[in-house]
């Protein structure tokens, strides 16, 4: 079993006044606690449901129940994913497909070979879940703490909400990195990534840096291009990567190799991404877009500790009955370089989720961990 590191100090107390606080025979209890309702949460919800779990066994908690990230910010994104791929992940799961819907239909009417924006896959991501919704129960409401105790995981939400479950998963997502550079003015990635967003963030006097050379750089670049601001200076570390899981794909990877590869911008450039550069370069930039990758949203406060939290990246394993599944935690592999990469994308969650879920399932009486202390094995840094 991987290691559960927790850099602050333990904290019992926090947890004990909690135990204290509340009368353990008046809160709900559960089987399952699914802790986000992005396309990760959706899934495992649907899988463990298609695996026989009752539907009042789990409950899943979110403070929006809006599809995630993605459905908050990114339906105008354009997509890196055949429009098949989205129908193979929504017929992946028994329980998805007894959601009938408009938007359901309208994303097997639309042309199979084509990457249309994201809102095709969101719309019947929030239909499924409304019917998720309907079978299991649901918060509406952020996990603000764990406390492992006397063989469950008490739960305690921001809006001060009190139940228990026997194992959690945590789906919580993430957010874009962001850096430091010498800047007056930062245009947040989720913004940029929204091409009409994006255009009432820049005007045609703008000199805007863009850092990264991903999917994510290439599209904001192609925006940027199309909305004709003054310059875009691209500061890159990595060159463009296509044939590879999370590489440019879809319009952004024809972009790059029929205008940035052959036939570049003159008001374009393109730097290694060093302090020589930057140095050089960031003062003719009026504005700057970080599209640098994400990075894990904070993680509910466990035992009472701040905790950064390591997993096993080919089983989800946290630790025993804490499990991590989404782009926060998400399926590691060995990528041609020799380096470990990550895969990201509804479709990879999906493959990914069908084959861990079922080895989350207690095999025999859960019985086994009666306190903290022998869920986990703690390193005190
Ligand atoms: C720009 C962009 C383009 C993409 N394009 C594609 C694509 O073409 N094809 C594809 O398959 N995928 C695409 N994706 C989706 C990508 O696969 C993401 O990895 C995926 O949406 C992540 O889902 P998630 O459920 O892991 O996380 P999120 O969508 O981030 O959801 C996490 C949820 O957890 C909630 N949460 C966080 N903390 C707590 C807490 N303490 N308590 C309760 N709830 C909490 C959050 O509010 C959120 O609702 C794209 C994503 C981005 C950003």
């Amino acid at each position: 079993m991987r290691s559960f590191c927790i850099r602050t100090s333990l904290k019992l107390v926090v947890g004990l006044v909690w135990l204290t606080g509340v009368h353990a025979e008046s809160i709900p209890s559960y089987k399952w606690a699914i802790v986000g309702f992005g396309p990760a949460g959706i899934v495992t919800a649907g899988l463990l449901l298609d695996l026989g779990v009752a539907d009042k066994d789990i409950v899943a908690i979110d403070p929006e129940f809006n599809v995630g990230r993605v459905g908050e910010y990114y339906s105008n994104v354009p997509s890196n994913t055949k429009t098949r791929l989205f129908v193979d992940f929504i017929k992946a799961c028994k329980v998805f497909q007894e959601c009938h819907s408009e938007c359901i239909d309208k994303l097997y009417s639309y042309d199979q070979e084509v990457e249309y924006p994201l809102q095709i896959i969101v719309d019947p991501l929030k239909d499924i879940t409304a019917h998720l919704r309907t079978k299991i129960a649901s918060v509406q409401d952020s996990i603000q703490a764990l406390y492992f105790d006397n063989n469950v995981w008490h739960i305690t939400t921001k809006g001060d909400d009190h139940f228990t479950a026997e194992n959690v998963v945590l789906a919580i997502g993430s957010h874009p990195k962001r850096l430091d550079y010498d800047c007056a003015h930062e245009i947040c990635l989720d913004v940029a990534l929204d091409k009409n967003l994006l255009a009432q963030a820049v005007n045609t006097n703008d000199a805007v840096a863009v850092i990264g050379s991903a999917h994510s750089a290439v599209l904001v670049m192609k925006f940027l291009s199309e909305l004709k601001t003054k310059r875009i200076i691209n500061f890159y570390r990595a060159p463009f990567q296509y044939e590879i899981v999370g590489g440019i794909a879809g319009m952004a990877a024809q972009w790059a190799k029929e205008v940035l590869e052959k036939n570049k911008p003159i008001n374009l450039l393109r730097l290694y991404n060093d302090q020589q550069a930057r140095d050089a370069w960031m003062d003719a930039c009026n504005k700057v877009i970080y599209a640098v990758g994400y990075e894990r949203n904070e993680a509910p406060m466990i035992n009472g500790n701040n905790a950064e939290l390591s997993y096993d990246g080919h089983s989800g394993v946290i630790a025993p009955r804490l499990f991590g599944i989404g782009i926060a935690f998400p399926e590691q592999y060995i990528n041609e370089a020799g380096n470990i990469d990550n895969k990201v994308g509804l479709n990879s969650f999906m493959c990914y989720a069908q084959r861990i879920i079922p080895e989350w399932l207690p095999k025999r009486e859960p019985n086994r961990f009666i306190s903290f202390d022998q869920l986990f094995m703690i390193n005190m840094m």
